[in-house]
């Protein structure tokens, strides 16, 4: 048998998480700064990066050394801050036809799904369970395993084939939103179903790479680049 194994992007992929994401890392830096409320990271770009890369960013944009220990106390911080911070964000909101999309393909016995994604673990699933998606997932790449996107995809992708170890052939399609998504998709073999739901359009995806892109995940044919 073949078997897909789908590995998700979260952020402008699945969902909008309404800029608690963003509060929740500057409320973090700013608490373990010593209590510093002016932390502002408009101009540290998150779209595509992982967690503890853009932790690292930040702490570098406050003069601050991006030791493993600092970026990993402001992530346990973050993971703490955000359920409020995702309860509080009234522009949250669930992507179109994602809610669907997943439920067809849980459905499927002849495909994984999974998560690849720069949250942390516990970062994505606080994001998902905000819009009622985190029972679709059981396993993931996360920004947690690998501060480099294609790493923390390889990671999935091995979580994934332990699920499909009776599949005599794998097949790894790779959904996101940003060029990043795109590029570690392709570093590690997969195909990859772009959305220009994030903050790209479609010309910029597919020079990245994607084999193919929707404008979001309701068109039929969405369905058909799992088959
Ligand atoms: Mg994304």
């Amino acid at each position: 048998m073949r078997v897909t194994i789908a590995l998700f992007d979260i952020d402008g992929t699945l969902l909008r998480a309404g800029g608690a994401g963003r509060r929740a890392v500057e409320l973090a830096l700013g608490e373990v700064l010593g209590g510093r409320e002016d932390v502002d990271l408009e101009s540290v770009e998150f779209a595509g990066r992982t967690d503890p890369w853009i932790v690292s960013e930040a702490l570098t944009k406050y003069g601050a050394s991006p030791d493993d220990a600092l970026i990993s106390a402001v992530l346990r911080r973050y993971v703490s801050l955000l359920p409020e911070q995702l309860a509080q964000a009234e522009a949250f909101e669930v992507l179109p036809g994602v809610a669907s999309l997943l439920t067809k393909l849980s459905e499927r016995t002849d495909l994984v799904l999974g998560l690849g994604t720069g949250n942390t673990e516990r970062a994505a699933y606080a994001k998902l369970a905000r819009g009622n998606l985190d029972s679709f997932f059981s396993f993931g790449g996360f920004g947690s395993d690998h501060v480099e996107r294609a790493e923390l995809l390889r990671v999935g992708l091995e979580r994934g084939r332990q699920r499909a170890a009776e599949a005599r052939e794998v097949r790894t399609v790779v959904i996101g939103d940003t060029p990043h998504d795109v590029r570690a998709a392709r570093a590690i073999g997969a195909e990859c179903v772009a959305v220009t739901t994030g903050s790209f359009d479609g010309s910029t995806l597919r020079a990245a790479g994607a084999s193919v892109v929707f404008t979001d995940l309701r068109a039929p044919a969405v369905l058909e680049a799992f088959t």
